[in-house]
């Protein structure tokens, strides 16, 4: 199927200046990158570029600079990237002016080179048309491969795409295409988790699922909060207590809409929240005041895997209970494998995302079987919660 949004397959690359918006922001310890996720997924537009005889220029931010800092230099994340590449990659000293002009010219076709950190201009968070057209004077074209920053409108993710012809990256336009598969047009019915510790950060996200998906499956601590609502007792269980009657609006919206919701009948509880604590195994309707919940009972589990093998689609965010801490990953691990074997089956395409949700799933041995599992945080709840992201948005083809 043709996609709505140009791709490298409309692209002309031989010989020409292709700026390439990627996301860098990866995580150091001690001067060397400590997880190169994030330079894995968009190695394959680097290769095509250079591979179609185009010059890859990189532009990429990192952390939050006031101004220009060293301290937060792209200078050895090039280096991680030569490596993971295999080929060479340059680096400039500055994103605009004189020094990336300088290095730009250098560049012969299919040559890498990545930019120093965006941010070092505060002009590129304001979208400044003078700094996206400094940026703009090195390339002939664009191509935006970071859906994880697609969420923000600047100069180098969103400022760029309307000056110069632009284009989606491969790891860009495989995360739309996963997207839409499982929220804009999916095969129902449509399952969703939502887990984590609070509603009040999910409430718009919560808001969309419930017009969008047949099932939603309220999880960990933010359960709690409902069930609270719906007058059960939760003992000193994580709970906002001031959402209690916007947990009964979802409530009511989602039966209004016809949106199945599920939540925890057994739980796990304990005293005190540590690792190994003494727990035990309750109904929802029989936790003691000086008991928390921390995870579903694994009846729950077996309930939800039923849920699940009905739904022809999933999406996912956050963990069932507290999965950082043993015993209480259990839940999240159960379920996570389940959705896993169902996807590996082909009976269900699953979808996940969300910071902790990726660190569960990996936790869970789960990741690898997902149809797709989205590092994006900030821009992937965003697109749970309906909105339109710039990034992507001035990418359509009209
Ligand atoms: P979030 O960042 O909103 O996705 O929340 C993830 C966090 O929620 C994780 O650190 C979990 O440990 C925590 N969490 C999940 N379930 C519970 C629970 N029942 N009680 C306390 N914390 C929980």
């Amino acid at each position: 199927m043709a996609s709505p949004f140009k791709t490298l397959d409309d692209a002309k690359l031989d010989g020409q200046r292709v700026l390439v918006r990627v996301d860098l922001n990866v995580p150091m310890e001690n001067g060397e990158v400590s997880d190169a996720t994030r330079i894995e997924r968009v190695l394959p537009t680097i290769r095509e570029i250079s591979d179609k005889g185009g010059k890859v220029i990189l532009l990429a931010h990192f952390g939050r600079p006031k101004g220009r800092d060293l301290k937060e230099t792209l200078a050895p994340v090039a280096k991680a990237v030569e490596q993971h590449l295999g080929r060479a990659v340059a680096f400039a000293e500055d994103c605009i002016g004189d020094v990336a002009k300088k290095a730009v010219d250098a560049m012969k076709k299919g040559d890498v080179l990545l930019l120093e950190n965006t941010r070092f201009h505060p002009q590129e968070e304001k979208n400044d048309p003078e700094f996206t057209k400094a940026l703009a004077a090195n390339g002939d074209l664009f191509v935006n491969d970071a859906f994880s920053a697609a969420h923000r409108a600047h100069a180098s993710t969103e400022g760029l795409a309307k000056i110069l012809p632009a284009y989606a990256g491969r790891t860009m336009q495989a995360e739309i295409e996963a997207l839409s598969k499982a929220l804009e047009k999916p095969e129902r019915p449509v399952a969703a988790v939502v887990g984590g510790a609070k509603i009040s950060t999910k409430l718009e996200l919560l808001g969309n699922l419930v017009r969008k998906v047949d099932i939603l499956i309220i999880a960990g601590g933010m359960a709690n909060t409902f069930l609270a609502a719906q007058g059960k007792a939760i003992g000193k269980s994580l709970c906002e207590k001031d959402l209690l009657d916007t947990a009964k609006s979802i409530l009511a919206e989602a039966e209004k809409a016809k949106c199945e919701i599920v939540l925890p009948q057994q739980v796990v509880v304990a005293k005190e929240f540590k690792a190994g604590a003494e727990s035990r195994i309750a109904s929802a309707d029989d936790v003691h005041d000086d008991e928390m919940i921390l995870d579903i009972g694994p009846d729950e589990a077996c309930r939800i895997a039923g849920i699940l093998a009905r739904a022809k689609t999933l999406v996912w965010n956050g963990p069932f209970g507290a999965f950082e801490i043993a015993p209480f990953d259990k839940g999240t691990v159960s379920v996570a494998q389940d959705a896993a074997r169902l996807t590996r089956e082909g009976k269900l395409l699953s979808v996940a995302g969300g910071g902790d949700t990726v660190s569960a799933l990996n936790h869970a041995h789960a990741a690898d079987d997902f149809t797709y599992v989205s590092t994006a945080g900030g821009a992937f709840l965003e697109w749970l919660e309906g909105k339109a992201l710039p990034g992507v948005e001035v990418l359509r083809k009209n």
